[in-house]
């Protein structure tokens, strides 16, 4: 069975899907990271976007560039919605 779906076409290149998404995975972390940044130069960083409070230190820890507390990114990610900041 050579004929199997993916032995032409987009599927053809399973390299180049996955450096594709690699890169796409990359350029997401870069822009969370710039956002980040700039919160930092604003004064901002650090707090939760959603309720105000200080994201806990072990959260900012696992994910540097987090926006929000988990409480808040968990209802954002239930709207499927992104805060106005
Ligand atoms: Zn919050």
């Amino acid at each position: 069975m050579r004929d199997a779906p993916g032995s032409h076409g987009w599927g053809a290149a399973p390299e180049g899907s996955l450096n594709l998404a690699m890169v796409q995975q990359q350029e997401r972390l870069l822009a969370q990271i710039d956002a980040a940044i700039r919160r930092h130069k604003a004064g901002t960083y650090g707090r939760c976007l959603g309720c105000g409070e200080e994201i806990p230190l072990a959260r900012l820890k696992a994910l540097p560039f987090a926006r929000a507390c988990a409480q808040c990114q968990e209802e954002w990610e239930q709207q499927s919605g992104q805060p106005a900041g």
